[in-house]
């Protein structure tokens, strides 16, 4: 009685458009058909689609992961592409912290990477410093990784990697600006990684060089294996390079 009083109210609406959708959605029909999924053909390592599928069973990389042995990560994988729909979608999540946005996204990443996320013994959420966090009041790759935390009974830790330095903005940078960017950024604290396979886990993947960052402390601190998901990730032809 409460409940369907509580939803008279406050009818639910789309998290896009703000349509009225039932009590157990996040997105209305129209919306959630405009999503495009992340699908093969993909880049086997950084999980970016291809225009085409490769020729070799074997060596499904792009042009950025071949022969790349500056990539510190092992594998790399995205829910939607980002563009200017699932912008709207990630917004929900970097700006008002949209609980309900992020465990349908964090439902739709276990559906699909099950296999990649249950290997891992810890999730390790991208970390913003510490004044962003002071003034925004959370890190949104955090809400990311506490939900994949509760789905798969999987610890997380929001403390062990840490931005050492304020970077700047990474939206309108070339790749080489991006790398320059977060270069040295970050630093693991916890000593016990020895053999730990992580999950590293962040809201929008473009060049992945944040993601390549924290993965090269991950590893200078002893983790044996560490696998990137993130809910958004641009296109190899949105790259700027
Ligand atoms: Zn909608
Ligand atoms: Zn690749």
């Amino acid at each position: 009685m409460i409940r369907r009083m509580f939803d008279w109210l406050f009818p639910r609406c789309c998290r896009v458009c703000r349509a009225e959708i039932p009590a157990d959605a996040v997105f209305c029909a129209k919306c959630f058909s405009e999503i495009i999924f992340i699908d093969a053909p993909i880049c086997s390592r950084c999980g970016k689609m291809l225009p085409v599928p490769l020729p070799s069973e074997d060596s499904q990389l792009c042009p950025v992961c071949s022969g790349n042995d500056e990539i510190c990560f092992d594998v790399s994988r995205s829910l939607l592409l980002y563009n200017n729909f699932s912008r709207r979608i990630i917004f929900q999540v970097k700006r008002k912290a949209d609980v309900g946005v992020v465990r349908d996204c964090v439902r739709m990443l276990a559906m699909r990477y099950n296999q990649i996320i249950n290997t891992a013994d810890l999730i390790i959420p991208v970390p913003s410093h510490w004044s962003r966090n002071l003034i925004r009041g959370y890190n949104p790759p955090s809400l990311i990784a506490r939900e994949l935390s509760k789905l798969f009974d999987i610890p997380t830790d929001d403390w062990c990697l840490k931005r050492i330095r304020r970077t700047e903005y990474q939206g309108n940078k070339t790749v080489a600006e991006r790398v320059a960017n977060v270069k040295s950024a970050f630093s693991c604290d916890r000593r016990d990684l020895m053999d730990k396979r992580i999950l590293l886990v962040d809201d929008v993947r473009t060049t992945g060089a944040t993601l390549n960052e924290c993965s090269k402390s991950l590893k200078a601190a002893g983790a044996s294996l560490v696998s990137c998901i993130t809910l958004a990730s641009t296109s190899i032809e949105g790259e700027r390079v």
